[in-house]
Protein backbone atom coordinates (compact mmCIF):
# COMPACT_ATOMS: atom_id res chain seq x y z
CA UNK A 1 0.00 0.00 0.00
CA UNK A 2 3.32 2.45 -0.01
CA UNK A 3 2.35 3.15 -3.27
CA UNK A 4 -1.08 4.68 -2.43
CA UNK A 5 0.79 6.82 -0.01
CA UNK A 6 3.25 8.20 -2.01
CA UNK A 7 0.19 9.58 -4.08
CA UNK A 8 -0.99 11.43 -1.30
CA UNK A 9 -0.29 15.52 -0.81
CA UNK A 10 2.03 15.51 1.77
CA UNK A 11 1.59 19.10 3.04
CA UNK A 12 -0.77 21.41 5.47
CA UNK A 13 -4.39 21.58 5.03
CA UNK A 14 -3.99 25.37 4.68
CA UNK A 15 -1.36 24.69 1.93
CA UNK A 16 -3.92 22.49 0.46
CA UNK A 17 -6.83 25.00 -0.02
CA UNK A 18 -4.44 27.61 -1.56
CA UNK A 19 -3.96 24.82 -4.11
CA UNK A 20 -7.76 24.15 -4.67
CA UNK A 21 -7.96 28.20 -4.42
CA UNK A 22 -5.68 28.03 -7.38
CA UNK A 23 -7.01 25.29 -9.24
CA UNK A 24 -10.71 27.44 -9.37
CA UNK A 25 -9.39 30.78 -9.98
CA UNK A 26 -7.12 29.60 -13.27
CA UNK A 27 -10.15 26.95 -13.97
CA UNK A 28 -7.89 23.75 -13.59
CA UNK A 29 -9.46 20.65 -13.58
CA UNK A 30 -9.35 18.48 -10.75
CA UNK A 31 -10.02 15.14 -9.32
CA UNK A 32 -9.37 14.94 -5.84
CA UNK A 33 -9.92 11.49 -3.61
CA UNK A 34 -10.40 12.17 0.56
CA UNK A 35 -8.72 8.95 0.84
CA UNK A 36 -8.98 6.97 3.90
CA UNK A 37 -8.02 3.56 5.04
CA UNK A 38 -10.96 1.77 3.23
CA UNK A 39 -9.98 3.47 -0.06
CA UNK A 40 -6.29 2.27 0.65
CA UNK A 41 -8.14 -1.49 1.28
CA UNK A 42 -9.98 -1.27 -1.64
CA UNK A 43 -7.26 -0.42 -3.57
CA UNK A 44 -5.36 -3.90 -2.82
CA UNK A 45 -8.59 -6.28 -4.20
CA UNK A 46 -10.05 -3.65 -6.65
CA UNK A 47 -8.67 -3.13 -9.78
CA UNK A 48 -10.55 0.19 -10.61
CA UNK A 49 -9.57 1.24 -7.52
CA UNK A 50 -6.11 0.53 -7.80
CA UNK A 51 -5.87 2.21 -11.22
CA UNK A 52 -7.45 5.52 -9.66
CA UNK A 53 -5.36 5.55 -6.33
CA UNK A 54 -2.47 5.35 -8.31
CA UNK A 55 -3.61 7.73 -11.46
CA UNK A 56 -1.18 10.60 -11.51
CA UNK A 57 -4.18 12.50 -13.10
CA UNK A 58 -5.76 12.21 -9.59
CA UNK A 59 -5.25 14.28 -6.50
CA UNK A 60 -5.25 12.29 -3.32
CA UNK A 61 -6.01 14.31 0.11
CA UNK A 62 -5.56 12.22 3.53
CA UNK A 63 -9.05 12.95 5.05
CA UNK A 64 -8.74 10.26 7.74
CA UNK A 65 -6.45 10.31 10.93
CA UNK A 66 -5.91 6.55 10.66
CA UNK A 67 -4.07 7.27 7.15
CA UNK A 68 -1.65 9.63 9.13
CA UNK A 69 -0.44 7.00 11.59
CA UNK A 70 -0.48 4.84 9.27
CA UNK A 71 2.11 7.00 7.06
CA UNK A 72 4.22 6.92 9.75
CA UNK A 73 4.88 2.65 9.77
CA UNK A 74 5.46 3.20 5.58
CA UNK A 75 7.77 5.91 6.79
CA UNK A 76 5.51 8.70 4.88
CA UNK A 77 5.31 11.52 6.88
CA UNK A 78 1.81 13.36 6.71
CA UNK A 79 1.43 16.44 9.00
CA UNK A 80 -2.25 16.30 9.51
CA UNK A 81 -5.51 14.90 8.18
CA UNK A 82 -6.97 17.43 5.54
CA UNK A 83 -11.46 16.48 6.56
CA UNK A 84 -12.98 16.10 3.04
CA UNK A 85 -15.67 18.24 4.53
CA UNK A 86 -13.80 21.22 5.52
CA UNK A 87 -12.43 21.22 1.85
CA UNK A 88 -16.31 21.06 0.55
CA UNK A 89 -16.72 24.32 2.95
CA UNK A 90 -13.94 26.18 1.41
CA UNK A 91 -14.99 25.45 -1.71
CA UNK A 92 -18.50 26.58 -0.92
CA UNK A 93 -16.74 29.79 0.02
CA UNK A 94 -14.25 30.47 -2.42
CA UNK A 95 -17.15 29.74 -4.86
CA UNK A 96 -19.33 32.54 -3.52
CA UNK A 97 -15.77 35.14 -3.65
CA UNK A 98 -14.99 34.62 -7.03
CA UNK A 99 -18.12 34.10 -8.21
CA UNK A 100 -18.57 30.57 -9.54
CA UNK A 101 -20.70 27.97 -10.36
CA UNK A 102 -21.35 24.51 -8.30
CA UNK A 103 -23.32 21.06 -8.98
CA UNK A 104 -24.41 18.68 -6.92
CA UNK A 105 -24.78 15.25 -6.97
CA UNK A 106 -25.67 13.06 -4.27
CA UNK A 107 -27.93 12.43 -0.89
CA UNK A 108 -31.68 12.41 -0.27
CA UNK A 109 -33.56 14.63 -1.76
CA UNK A 110 -34.39 16.79 1.44
CA UNK A 111 -30.80 16.78 1.89
CA UNK A 112 -30.42 18.32 -0.87
CA UNK A 113 -32.73 21.12 -0.96
CA UNK A 114 -31.62 21.78 2.50
CA UNK A 115 -27.99 22.38 1.24
CA UNK A 116 -29.78 24.65 -1.54
CA UNK A 117 -31.18 26.46 0.69
CA UNK A 118 -28.50 27.17 2.55
CA UNK A 119 -25.95 28.08 -0.62
CA UNK A 120 -28.66 30.38 -1.85
CA UNK A 121 -27.97 32.07 1.93
CA UNK A 122 -24.84 31.99 2.40
CA UNK A 123 -23.29 31.87 -0.76
CA UNK A 124 -24.99 33.71 -2.81
CA UNK A 125 -22.80 34.48 -5.37
CA UNK A 126 -22.29 30.66 -6.01
CA UNK A 127 -24.59 29.63 -9.07
CA UNK A 128 -26.32 25.86 -8.43
CA UNK A 129 -26.36 24.92 -11.65
CA UNK A 130 -27.19 21.58 -11.03
CA UNK A 131 -28.38 19.62 -7.56
CA UNK A 132 -29.66 16.05 -8.00
CA UNK A 133 -30.17 13.61 -5.29
CA UNK A 134 -28.17 10.31 -5.27
CA UNK A 135 -31.07 8.09 -5.67
CA UNK A 136 -31.26 8.83 -9.37
CA UNK A 137 -31.20 5.82 -11.75
CA UNK A 138 -28.86 6.44 -14.19
CA UNK A 139 -26.25 8.58 -12.94
CA UNK A 140 -23.92 8.55 -16.12
CA UNK A 141 -26.97 11.20 -17.27
CA UNK A 142 -26.51 12.79 -15.02
CA UNK A 143 -22.71 13.47 -15.96
CA UNK A 144 -23.86 13.73 -20.01
CA UNK A 145 -25.99 17.53 -18.45
CA UNK A 146 -23.02 18.36 -16.22
CA UNK A 147 -20.98 18.55 -19.60
CA UNK A 148 -22.92 20.83 -21.21
CA UNK A 149 -23.35 23.39 -17.84
CA UNK A 150 -19.22 23.02 -17.24
CA UNK A 151 -19.83 23.34 -13.55
CA UNK A 152 -16.52 25.17 -11.53
CA UNK A 153 -17.28 22.72 -8.70
CA UNK A 154 -18.72 19.47 -9.16
CA UNK A 155 -19.23 17.42 -5.63
CA UNK A 156 -20.54 14.19 -5.17
CA UNK A 157 -21.88 12.87 -2.12
CA UNK A 158 -22.84 9.21 -2.78
CA UNK A 159 -20.25 7.15 -0.75
CA UNK A 160 -16.87 6.05 -1.51
CA UNK A 161 -15.96 4.12 -3.92
CA UNK A 162 -19.32 4.98 -5.73
CA UNK A 163 -18.67 8.14 -6.24
CA UNK A 164 -15.02 8.10 -7.18
CA UNK A 165 -16.13 5.98 -9.65
CA UNK A 166 -18.75 7.60 -11.43
CA UNK A 167 -16.14 10.79 -11.41
CA UNK A 168 -13.30 8.66 -13.00
CA UNK A 169 -15.72 7.77 -15.62
CA UNK A 170 -16.62 11.20 -16.66
CA UNK A 171 -13.63 13.59 -15.36
CA UNK A 172 -11.67 13.76 -18.77
CA UNK A 173 -14.61 15.11 -20.45
CA UNK A 174 -14.54 18.37 -19.00
CA UNK A 175 -12.39 21.14 -19.38
CA UNK A 176 -12.13 22.48 -15.92
CA UNK A 177 -14.09 21.55 -12.72
CA UNK A 178 -12.69 20.49 -9.29
CA UNK A 179 -14.70 17.24 -8.81
CA UNK A 180 -14.30 16.10 -5.06
CA UNK A 181 -16.49 12.98 -3.73
CA UNK A 182 -17.47 14.09 -0.31
CA UNK A 183 -19.08 10.77 1.51
CA UNK A 184 -21.51 11.90 3.90
CA UNK A 185 -20.68 15.89 3.74
CA UNK A 186 -24.09 16.85 2.26
CA UNK A 187 -25.57 15.70 5.13
CA UNK A 188 -23.58 18.27 7.11
CA UNK A 189 -23.26 21.21 4.86
CA UNK A 190 -26.99 21.12 4.81
CA UNK A 191 -27.11 21.37 8.43
CA UNK A 192 -29.49 18.11 8.43
CA UNK A 193 -26.34 16.21 10.66
CA UNK A 194 -24.20 17.37 13.18
CA UNK A 195 -20.37 17.06 12.73
CA UNK A 196 -18.62 15.53 15.72
CA UNK A 197 -18.26 18.13 18.93
CA UNK A 198 -15.05 20.05 18.62
CA UNK A 199 -13.09 17.98 20.99
CA UNK A 200 -13.57 14.85 19.12
CA UNK A 201 -12.26 17.14 16.29
CA UNK A 202 -9.17 18.31 17.71
CA UNK A 203 -7.80 14.64 19.08
CA UNK A 204 -8.49 13.42 16.08
CA UNK A 205 -11.42 11.16 17.58
CA UNK A 206 -13.73 12.10 14.94
CA UNK A 207 -13.61 8.69 13.80
CA UNK A 208 -14.89 7.68 17.26
CA UNK A 209 -17.94 10.12 17.67
CA UNK A 210 -19.42 8.72 14.12
CA UNK A 211 -19.29 4.96 15.21
CA UNK A 212 -20.89 5.67 18.84
CA UNK A 213 -23.31 7.98 16.93
CA UNK A 214 -23.38 5.63 14.05
CA UNK A 215 -22.98 1.74 15.36
CA UNK A 216 -23.73 0.11 11.74
CA UNK A 217 -19.99 1.64 10.85
CA UNK A 218 -18.24 -0.37 12.96
CA UNK A 219 -17.79 -3.43 10.54
CA UNK A 220 -16.61 -0.95 7.56
CA UNK A 221 -14.81 0.51 10.72
CA UNK A 222 -13.46 -2.67 11.10
CA UNK A 223 -12.61 -4.06 7.73
CA UNK A 224 -10.96 -0.85 7.04
CA UNK A 225 -8.95 0.25 9.43
CA UNK A 226 -7.87 -2.31 11.88
CA UNK A 227 -7.24 -4.77 9.07
CA UNK A 228 -5.44 -2.13 7.40
CA UNK A 229 -3.38 -1.74 10.23
CA UNK A 230 -2.59 -5.15 10.21
CA UNK A 231 -1.83 -4.96 6.51
CA UNK A 232 0.66 -1.90 6.92
CA UNK A 233 2.84 -4.03 9.53
CA UNK A 234 3.00 -7.21 7.37
CA UNK A 235 3.84 -5.00 4.23
CA UNK A 236 7.01 -3.72 6.25
N1 LIG B 1 -26.08 8.05 -0.90
C1 LIG B 1 -26.69 8.38 -2.10
N2 LIG B 1 -27.09 7.38 -2.93
C2 LIG B 1 -26.90 6.08 -2.64
C3 LIG B 1 -26.25 5.74 -1.41
C4 LIG B 1 -25.84 6.77 -0.57
O1 LIG B 1 -26.87 9.55 -2.39
O2 LIG B 1 -27.26 5.23 -3.45
C5 LIG B 1 -25.67 9.15 -0.01
C6 LIG B 1 -26.24 9.10 1.38
O3 LIG B 1 -27.53 9.68 1.40
C7 LIG B 1 -25.21 9.91 2.16
C8 LIG B 1 -23.91 9.65 1.40
O4 LIG B 1 -24.28 9.08 0.15
O5 LIG B 1 -25.51 11.27 2.11
C9 LIG B 1 -22.97 8.65 2.03
O6 LIG B 1 -22.65 9.04 3.27
P1 LIG B 1 -21.66 8.23 4.22
O7 LIG B 1 -21.63 8.99 5.48
O8 LIG B 1 -21.99 6.78 4.25
O9 LIG B 1 -20.30 8.37 3.41
P2 LIG B 1 -18.82 8.42 3.95
O10 LIG B 1 -18.54 9.86 4.28
O11 LIG B 1 -18.75 7.53 5.16
O12 LIG B 1 -18.07 7.91 2.74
Amino acid sequence: MKRFFERLFKGTKEAFVEILKDHLLNEKRMFLITANPEAFMLGKSDPEMEKMLLDEEVTMAADAIGLVKGGKIVGIHLPERIPGVELAQSLLAYGHEYHKSIFLLGAKQEVIDALCAVIREKYPNLTICGAVNGYVGDKDAVFEDMKKVEPDIVLVALGMPAQEKLIYKHFRDFRKGIFVGVGGSFDVLSGMKQRAPEFFIKHNLEWFYRIASEPSRFKRFYNGNVKFLFALRKER
